[in-house]
Formats: C-alpha cells, structure tokens, sequence
C-alpha cells in the first residue's frame, strides 16, 4: 500500500461504502456504486426486439421468421424519430442506479451511468451515419434546481464511445413541462415544448438523442419532430433505460 492511499483506506474503515441496491458492503478497490452480483443482474435488452423502436419482444422466435417485424405501435403510431434503442430495461437494479444519480446527485452512480452508455453504445448505434450528439434538454429553470443535467453528461459519453461530437446547444426546451403517467396527456404536453436553435447547424444532419430513461416515446419524438423541422435529415434515439410494460 502507499502511502497516499492512507486517507481513503481510513475513510472506508470508518464509513465502508455499501453497494447501493443490496447494500452489501464493496470491496475497497471497487470504484462502482453496485457490487459485483448486483452488476451482473443488470437488466440488459437483448434480442429480440423492435428493430424500429428497440422495445423487447415476448417471443423469443418473434423475429425468426420476419426480421423486419415491427410492434404495434411502430406500426400503428406515426412517429418522428427513426430508431431507438436502450441499454436496459428501466427495473432493479439499473433503474436505482439511474435515481442515485438523477435524485441523490451521487457521482459515483453517475460515473457507472456514463461508463455503461460508453460502453453499449457503438454496439446498440452498429452502422448507423451520426453526425451529432444532442440530449433531451431539461427547462433551464429545473437545471438551476439540480445544478447537473444528467442526460448532457450521457450524451457527452455516447459521443465520447461514437467519436462524434456533440451539439446541445442545437435543441432547447422552451416549455417547462410536468411530468404526466397517462400516455395521451403526455403527447399533449410535450408539444411545442422544444425548439430547434442555429437550424444551419442541423441541415441534413443525422442526430443521435441522447435520455436517460424512456417512459413513452412521446418527449424523444416531440424532440425528433422539432429537429427535422429544423432541417435534420434522421433522428435516431439512445437512452440507458427503458420502461418495458
Ligand atoms: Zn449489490
Ligand atoms: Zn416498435
């Protein structure tokens, strides 16, 4: 041990770090909010799922005999985005990792954040052609409330693991919406919520949004309506959760 380690291994002696969501005691080299069982439960999307939304599909087989098959909704909703896609599931113990951060402001929780986003992204995006990173944007009102903007910070690692760079001063939020649990009031509530700045900037563009969770996809496609009318050519969305019904 040397000795500039000294503090921090006193500090653990006194106040060991517990793991967030099973709270068994972590490893003292362990720079992580989960413990190792916990990190091993994350609840990843695999396939298969909606090759246009990214929702998960029941049947395992449902893509084995028509790979392009779309869920309902893709095919029911006229929706603005093009693709989306998740890292996880929105549910134990993700979703407590997702709150440490955006609630308790525990960095730690947002440090694991960025490094599941930096390291699922290239995988989720596979070829697709980005030429920016953008992030849902909070109201600036809220942001002065929470001091950090944990979408932006999700963002910046997606563009970090894509090697495009990222744009956030291209979409606003102009509308300090509530948050709304049924799926109509939300659509209603989101509209004309956000606007498209510097459009020049956009033109023809492929836009990756960046969220940290998605609950309808009624905000990310209000955001991808505003940014085609702005001139963006393709709005393809990435978030680290998603809510799965
Ligand atoms: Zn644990
Ligand atoms: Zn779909």
């Amino acid at each position: 041990m040397k000795l500039r380690d000294l503090p921090k291994v006193a500090l653990d002696v006194v106040y060991p770090r517990h793991c967030l969501f099973c709270a068994s005691i972590l490893a003292r080299e362990e720079n992580r909010s989960l413990c190792e069982a916990c990190w091993d439960r994350l609840p990843f999307i695999k396939s298969p799922f909606c090759p246009r939304c990214g929702v998960p599909f029941k049947s395992e087989y449902a893509l084995q005999w028509s790979p392009d098959h779309l869920c309902r909704d893709c095919r029911q909703l006229k929706q603005r985005f093009d693709t989306a896609r998740s890292v996880g599931r929105y549910e134990s113990p993700l979703r407590e990792l997702i709150l440490a951060f955006k609630l308790r402001g525990r960095l730690t929780a947002g440090g694991d954040c960025s490094f599941l986003m930096e390291q699922h992204a290239g995988r989720l995006m596979e070829r697709r052609r980005l030429d920016l990173v953008l992030n849902v944007p909070l109201h600036r009102w809220r942001l002065l409330r929470r001091e950090f903007d944990q979408s932006a910070l999700l963002a910046r690692a997606a563009a970090d693991a894509l090697g495009i760079p990222v744009a956030t001063h291209l979409l606003t939020r102009v509308v300090n919406t509530q948050s709304q649990t049924d799926v109509k009031d939300r659509r209603k509530n989101v509209r004309k919520a956000f606007s498209a700045e510097n459009t020049e900037e956009l033109k023809g563009k492929s836009v990756l949004l960046v969220d940290d969770v998605l609950t309808s996809s009624a905000t990310v496609d209000e955001c991808a309506r505003t940014l085609k009318k702005g001139g963006a050519a393709e709005v393809h969305v990435l978030t680290l959760a998603r809510a799965v019904w």
